[in-house]
């Protein structure tokens, strides 16, 4: 996920202290390391409800993982081609990397996600996008997924991640449409406006058609005819529409 444009309410925005720079904190699922000089205990709770809501939701799709969750909170993430960073997952060490509540807020100050000044909620929802990418990769176990379609997946959990209010305002001032259809989800707006994607993205998914039936069908837990899909294993490393994705690449 990167900086991008959307919207929010104003709140205390303090890392709250209390733990040290380098704990490793277990959380349910989840394990969280406070590696940055900025992160603190409101920190690691945000991250520990980040990882339980993330596993609720793809629990919610058919998929219990026992399997710990490792977020590393860090003061800084690489900037690839001059774009700021908010969080990432790297699938080589099962990790995801996200910034400081302290960090975040100063990254986002010039050009706050959603468009508003970022706040707590919009800290923590972007955390469960990228704990998603991680549960997801799991789930897949080396099947290939279209890149597109694993940001649709972590968007509609991070969106749907945020209290109704907020997120419906997030929606409002946004100004967008959803996708209307499938074909309609490109790697342009994704790799323009990550942000708008993600509405989009989640106003696609609230369509009564859609819903959770084609987050099953992105994951290939069913057909949109409601059948499981044959086989998984051997699945060909490229798409239907032949973009390769290889395996381990990092997630923003
Ligand atoms: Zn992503």
């Amino acid at each position: 996920m990167r900086a991008a444009r959307i919207l929010f309410i104003a709140m205390c925005l303090q890392s709250g202290g209390g733990v040290g720079a380098t704990d490793i904190e277990r959380c349910g699922a989840g394990r969280v390391e406070l590696a940055a000089s900025t992160a603190g205990a409101t920190d690691l709770g945000l991250a520990c409800e980040a990882v339980s809501i993330g596993v609720e939701f793809m629990r919610s799709l058919g998929f219990a993982s026992e399997v710990a969750v490792r977020v590393k909170v860090v003061d800084e993430l690489p900037m690839p081609h001059g774009i700021a960073l908010l969080g990432q997952y790297d699938p080589k060490v099962s990790e995801i990397r996200v910034l400081s509540l302290q960090q975040f807020v100063a990254a986002c100050a010039d050009d706050p996600p959603f468009g508003c000044p970022p706040a707590a909620d919009i800290y923590r929802s972007f955390v469960v996008h990228e704990v998603v990418h991680a549960l997801t990769d799991l789930a897949l176990a080396g099947r290939v997924v279209p890149r597109l379609k694993l940001e649709y997946l972590a968007y509609v959990a991070q969106l749907a991640s945020l209290p109704d209010a907020l997120r419906e305002q997030l929606i409002a001032a946004s100004g967008v449409r959803g996708f209307e259809h499938e074909n309609d989800i490109n790697a342009f707006v994704y790799f323009a406006a990550p942000n708008r994607f993600g509405i989009m993205c989640y106003l696609h998914y609230r369509r009564p058609e859609n819903g959770d039936a084609y987050l099953q069908q992105i994951l290939g837990t069913t057909t949109r005819a409601g059948r499981v899909p044959p086989s998984i294993p051997g699945l060909p490393k490229t798409d239907r529409d032949g973009v390769a994705r290889s395996a381990g690449r990092l997630h923003d």
